[in-house]
């Protein structure tokens, strides 16, 4: 019996003792070692000259065996020596387990770090409790077995095998907690074959049963994985079917995607990627338990079924695959901040975005399905990290038109400003409707420019942080400087009126001020500074606001051509004091118009009628 090396050992008993819950990814890790040994036997055939040696000559096999709980995986690849079996299996050679290794020294319970890469041979000891390895490298002579009860230490003694190639034998440990005789069943097999090996791309055969007709049962051996993944074969050989079946089959969507992307890089970081764009967000997707991410396969072996990394927040929504040869770290942490990844998913990034550019310019019926599914991420995107990315998600958002009655890009509504129009204007409120009859889009709808309406809570926080677009500044409606001409010039009998409105509403208006611009309506609200009617809204309906709220710096804007304007000046000179009511009254009313509570509706219908009384 000869001993593990210590290292191996610690990270032997950490197999064994797994609480690691994917204990299943132990067949991926034998069938990738086969497809190894395939590679370098094929490889070796090519650079020695040795003739006569073709692909379609290399299979790996799997057979279980149920009446010695046993799993066998075995390949016709270049096998080992019996050094090279003491070299490779007695000791952890290679560098994905040695970082491993110096992750885990000494804290043996901290197992979460065993990332989803390459736990390796021994990975097998999760779920058998003796391993055999019956391997003759191509060339000898002889053939050796390895064997092993993961504890000890392990046993090489010479063996009979006709074949080059490899045998590996799992005696699965007996049931308890875990169920290891799910490992002897042909479905669960095919299962996982199919789930992290499909593209392996040597054919993994195993017998399996059928029943015929009657109750005759039948074996036949199967190939069951796929090989050639749809994504590496030529773009102009898929049909548009086998896109939308391979989406359905894979992500589980019923619904054809919106959008399906298959692209590849090469240069400074080489990939192929198969993106899809759902046509509706999944039902979790604006919850917190949704995540994000792309499958990722590294020589055509799935290494983890959702890589966040790969996407970025604002187009989370995105479904699909990235493969790549990456060179592949253990631990988990690594890979998060692997320079590579990092690569890719900036290309992939600017890669979705042009696509996305590309449905808005050609097809904008499913542009505009696509922004009523996923606009809100979009928006979410731009004024995350404090609009890091509004360059690139400026193009993807629109918003409805007051004019036209229909969602434009900023694009659009830049191209079609009117002469002398400086600002893009922009509306807040919680429906297109009220934005439509607010006073103060009126007055900027009647000077020719339009409006853009913004009905999500987050349009007047994103806003904030585009600043601008193509040079032109964002201007609320709302907002104390729109830049469109007002006769600023009060009559002196007018200003006095004005200030006394103002000194009856004490300060619950910052300022009351006459306006010309407003057409139909007797008063509108306006705020000064940085926190709007509608931030004041969105804001104090959020958990924790202060105590007496946030409140925006009002301004009182009066119609100085309506009727209303004339009764004041006459209250002024005949009764101050119904002046003073009929001032609450107008304030009340701008509030209400603008979707804010009242102080007091009880008074407000008083003061209504003690008017109407008269
Ligand atoms: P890795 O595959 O990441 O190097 P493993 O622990 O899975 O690590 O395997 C260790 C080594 O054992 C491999 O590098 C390879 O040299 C050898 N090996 C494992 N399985 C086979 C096999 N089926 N045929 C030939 N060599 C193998």
């Amino acid at each position: 019996m000869r001993k593990f090396k210590t290292e191996s050992q610690k990270v032997l008993d950490m197999m064994i003792n797994s609480i690691y819950t994917h204990k299943e990814i132990f067949l991926r890790e034998l069938l990738s070692n086969c497809s190894d040994a395939i590679d370098k036997l094929y490889y070796k055939s090519l650079t020695d000259g040795v003739s006569g040696m073709s692909r379609e000559d290399f299979s790996i096999r799997i057979e279980i065996d149920k009446e010695h709980r046993a799993l066998k995986v075995s390949d016709n690849g270049i096998g080992m020596t019996a050094e090279e079996l003491e070299n490779n299996l007695g000791v952890i050679a290679h560098s994905g387990s040695l970082e491993f290794k110096k992750e885990t020294d000494g804290k043996a319970e901290d197992l979460n770090i065993i990332g989803q890469f390459g736990v390796g041979f021994y990975s097998a000891f999760m779920v058998a409790k003796k391993v055999e390895v019956l391997t003759k490298a191509y060339g000898a002579g002889s053939a050796n077995l390895w064997v092993s009860n993961g504890t000890e230490g392990y046993e090489i003694k010479p063996a009979e095998k006709e074949e080059n190639g490899t045998e590996i034998t799992l005696y699965l440990k007996d049931d308890g907690e875990e169920n290891y005789s799910r490992y002897l069943e042909e479905y669960e097999i095919k299962d996982l074959v199919r789930k992290y090996s499909n593209y392996i791309r040597y054919p993994i055969k195993m017998e399996v049963t059928s029943f015929g007709e009657g109750e005759e049962k039948k074996t036949e051996v199967e190939t069951l994985n796929t090989m050639v993944p749809l994504w590496r074969k030529n773009k102009k050989d898929i049909t548009k079917e086998e896109y939308d079946k391979f989406y359905a089959d894979v992500f589980y969507d019923q619904e054809e995607p919106l959008l399906t992307i298959h692209t590849s890089a090469e240069g400074a970081v080489e990939y192929k990627a198969l993106l899809f764009i759902p046509a509706h967000p999944r039902y979790d997707f604006y919850s917190k338990n949704f995540e994000k991410g792309l499958r990722l396969y590294t020589n055509g072996v799935l290494i983890t079924d959702k890589c966040k990394d790969l996407l970025p927040d604002h187009f989370a929504f995105v479904q699909g695959l990235v493969d790549s040869e990456l060179t592949l770290n253990v631990s988990r942490e690594t890979v998060q901040h692997d320079r590579q990844l990092q690569r890719i998913a900036q290309s992939l990034e600017k890669k979705i975005k042009s696509e996305l550019i590309n449905l808005q310019k050609e097809d904008r019926e499913k542009y505009i399905k696509f922004f009523e599914a996923f606009g809100l991420q979009i928006k979410y995107g731009i004024y995350d990290n404090w609009g890091a990315k509004k360059d690139l998600l400026s193009d993807l958002v629109m918003y409805r038109s007051v004019k036209e009655d229909k969602l434009v890009t900023l694009e659009e509504y830049v191209d079609a400003m009117a002469e002398g129009q400086k600002y893009v204007y922009y509306a807040t409120g919680s429906s297109f409707d009220a934005i439509k009859t607010l006073p103060q889009t009126e007055k900027v709808l009647d000077a020719g420019y339009d409006v853009l309406a913004m009905t999500d809570n987050v349009d007047e926080f994103a806003v904030k942080f585009l600043d601008k677009y193509k040079e032109k500044e964002f201007r609320s409606v709302s907002g104390e400087d729109t830049g469109i001409e007002e006769d600023e010039t009060v009559p002196e009998e007018d200003k006095e009126v004005i200030d006394f409105i103002k000194e009856s509403l004490g300060d619950k208006v910052a300022k009351v001020k006459l306006s010309q611009k407003l057409k139909s309506h007797p008063v509108c609200l306006t705020s000064e500074g940085e926190i709007t009617i509608e931030m004041e809204k969105v804001l104090n309906g959020m958990p924790n606001v202060p105590k007496d709220g946030v409140k925006a710096t009002k301004v009182l804007e009066i119609n100085a051509q309506h009727k209303i304007f004339e009764k004041a000046k006459k209250l002024y000179v005949e009764d101050k004091e119904k002046l003073r009511t009929l001032s609450t009254v107008l304030l009340n009313q701008a509030m209400l118009i603008e979707g804010l509570p009242i102080d007091s509706p009880t008074k407000y219908a008083e003061a209504v009628c003690s008017l109407l009384a008269d």
